[in-house]
């Protein structure tokens, strides 16, 4: 057990969040070391619709015109379509980008490790954080790693930030509090087809119901559903598209002659929860802290919003202002991320909680698009 290098922070976790916060800590000079026992270039169970303050962050962080060049489409207009009703909203021109973007989770991610390692971060790929070391007084001062052979390492750390998804190993070892719990979890199947014309966003509702078609890269689009997780067993043993013409008859006539060209993933539900996210020498940022139902599809943009709060908060050395900034904009789109993933709306009570999230969105767009100057006048 050998200690090779002296991070200033370990980042456990190489996805939207964590290379997302290793980047931004290595471009402002901290030596980063980021693992994560995935190996690069994997996919992960996730749709990836992007909302537009996560397209401003990569514009400015320079990571968006490799995610364009990567053949990834551009999204200039979403369709909400409530038992049958469509109304169609224009995105371009807003916020300094002129279109949204939901590149696949292989590309996405391996973009911000490239941007992080450009930087200077070390990124270590089939390494996993095994254990967390604790000092005397009880704080975090490293990690025990093991990589793909069996071999561990001990490696010290004044700061150590779990951005590994759901199941963090690093919130559970510091026994992070849950602060707020979400009461639902809406269960949702997903797969890739070809042949649907790329249009933009598409959003279907019919009680008990939703779907949803992301164009995305290499002309696929991901086409999903969700229903309330008592109803999976059904979405699991049915092809989407034989769903949708039983319960989302738009989406149905939406996906045409699509053609499937990946199996069917389906995701069993979740409650959301917000957890305490910062202690001595340690930090939780992306679903490790927080997760929000993904019906309403914001887990990535939140992940890139907390990277850059996280970062602001460890290089102004207000560390401890983290967990309730994040908790102060995260907690609407939890709320209604929740009450929406219940499945038991109707369709005017959907319209209005999707204002409602509207508006929450907008208000964090408006915070996202201060942050690097909140960092320039921090440093
Ligand atoms: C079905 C579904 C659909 C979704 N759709 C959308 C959507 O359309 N738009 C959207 O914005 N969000 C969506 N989300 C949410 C989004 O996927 C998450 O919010 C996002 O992946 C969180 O990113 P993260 O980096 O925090 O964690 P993750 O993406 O979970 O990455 C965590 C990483 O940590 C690594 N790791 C874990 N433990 C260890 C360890 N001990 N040592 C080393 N590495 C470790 C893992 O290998 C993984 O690579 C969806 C989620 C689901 C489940």
């Amino acid at each position: 057990m050998t200690n090779r290098i002296s991070p200033d922070v370990i980042v456990v976790g190489a996805r939207c969040a964590g290379a997302a916060t290793a980047m931004l800590l290595a471009r402002r000079g901290l030596r980063v070391l980021v693992v994560d026992h995935a190996r690069p270039g994997s996919d992960t169970m996730s749709t990836h619709a992007l909302m537009r303050g996560a397209v401003m962050q990569l514009n400015r962080w320079g990571v968006l015109d490799a995610v364009i060049d990567a053949g990834t489409p551009a999204v200039r207009q979403t369709r909400f379509v409530y038992d049958g009703t469509a109304f169609d909203i224009d995105l371009s021109g807003d916020g300094g980008t002129d279109a949204l973007y939901a590149p696949r989770r292989w590309l996405l991610d391996s973009l911000l490790v490239d941007a992080a390692r450009q930087a200077g971060a070390e990124v270590r790929f089939e390494t996993g954080c095994k254990a967390l070391l604790f000092d005397e007084s009880g704080a975090v001062c490293g990690v025990r790693l093991r990589d793909r052979t069996g071999q561990e390492e001990d490696i010290h750390a004044p700061l150590v930030i779990g951005a590994d998804g759901r199941n963090s190993v690093v919130a559970r070892q510091v026994n992070a509090a849950t602060r707020q719990r979400g009461t639902h979890g809406s269960a949702c199947v997903y797969q890739y087809v070809s042949g649907v014309p790329q249009r933009g966003y598409r959003w279907h509702f019919a009680q008990p119901t939703s779907g949803g078609i992301i164009p995305t890269n290499a002309r696929l689009s991901c086409v999903f559903l969700t229903v309330a997780s008592d109803t999976l067993g059904d979405a699991r043993s049915t092809s989407i598209q034989d769903m949708a013409k039983r319960l989302l008859p738009s989406m149905a006539e939406d996906m045409g002659d699509a053609v499937a060209e990946t199996r069917q993933v389906a995701f069993r539900g979740q409650p959301g929860y917000l957890k305490q996210s910062d202690g001595p020498g340690w930090a939780l940022v992306g679903d490790a802290g927080y997760f929000r139902d993904p019906i309403t599809a914001h887990g990535i943009s939140d992940a890139l919003r907390d990277a850059e709060l996280l970062a602001n908060a460890i290089t102004s050395g207000m560390m401890h202002g983290y967990t309730a900034q994040r908790d102060a904009l995260s907690q609407d789109i939890l709320d209604l991320s929740d009450r929406i993933a219940a499945h038991d709306w109707s369709m005017p009570e959907l319209q209005a909680l999707h204002f409602e999230l509207n508006r929450a969105m907008k208000a964090n767009q408006a915070v996202i698009a201060g942050l690097d100057q909140q960092h320039a006048r921090a440093a």
